[in-house]
């Protein structure tokens, strides 16, 4: 519904060489939106699973691909917002699940209290309007009053109706991150699904099964400077999901050190 195909499509058509299609009337709202007036039915991974499986259902094929996005403080840097976008694969034939995944700090997720037009103007002009929409929530419940927003009198017309009718301060700005009102949000799909196709092409091996997943991440790369372990990878576990062999590789790009800028110690 949020045109993510647009995002996801071109990667796989290449080097896949399947056909992608949308299915028509399939509505992946149900399964949760942004904006929170439908929750999500369960975790990041799960709902892209489920939404998999509906659309296997809804079409009768067999192979289907999903994507779900979560927004909030990155992992390792509490203070710092980041999406993390998961593309997945089903394949009904072969009996496989492939996730492909990427996290990233490039985002302009957020939500700010407003007392003044030129406040949400100011908003408006730092997360990259009006290529990336906005939605305006206010009023008792503090309901949505409009989202998708990508014109400025609009924008406008809604602020000040919302501070006419809110008991202040109560009016929310906030970025709108379904993925077509939020074209960065694109380009980290775009990474996810290139992730994709990297675990498809990363075979066992000890069968030759594609998919040789990540499971695990270990942390403890150690500081270059003094050695004490860092929050940075130092290795990752890889299992196959139909011989359940494991491997165990190197972490983060192989780099054998972290930063000191990342170091408990250094750079406390
Ligand atoms: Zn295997
Ligand atoms: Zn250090």
């Amino acid at each position: 519904m949020h045109r993510k195909e647009q995002a996801i499509a071109p990667v796989l058509e290449i080097h896949l060489g399947v056909n992608v299609t949308v299915p028509s009337g399939f509505n992946t709202d149900a399964f949760g939106t942004f904006t929170n007036d439908i929750k999500r039915p369960a975790d990041q991974l799960t709902t892209a699973r489920l939404k998999a499986e509906a659309a296997l259902r809804h079409t009768g094929e067999t192979l289907a691909i999903a994507s779900e996005g979560s927004f909030g403080p990155h992992p390792q840097i509490p203070f710092v917002a980041c999406d993390r976008e998961l593309v997945l694969l089903c394949d009904r034939q072969h009996q496989l699940e492939i996730v492909g995944e990427y996290v990233s700090t490039e985002t302009n997720y957020r939500s700010q209290v407003i007392h003044s037009p030129a406040e949400a103007l100011a908003f408006a002009e730092s997360v990259g309007f009006p290529q990336h929409g906005l939605v305006i929530k206010g009023g008792e419940a503090n309901r949505i009053l409009g989202k998708g927003i990508t014109e400025v009198d609009k924008l406008l017309a809604l602020v000040e109706q919302a501070l006419d009718q809110s008991p202040q301060p109560n009016v929310h700005i906030e970025t709108d991150m379904r993925a077509l009102y939020n074209p960065t949000r694109m380009a980290i799909i775009t990474q996810a699904t290139e992730d994709l196709v990297r675990a498809i092409a990363l075979s066992c091996p000890s069968c030759n099964c594609p998919g040789f997943s990540l499971v695990k991440q270990f942390p403890g790369l150690p500081c270059s400077l003094c050695g004490t372990p860092t929050l940075l990878t130092l290795a990752r576990l890889y299992r196959c999901q139909r011989c359940q062999f494991e491997q165990r590789l190197p972490g983060d790009h192989g780099f054998s050190a972290a930063d000191p800028s990342y170091c408990p110690y250094c750079n406390p």
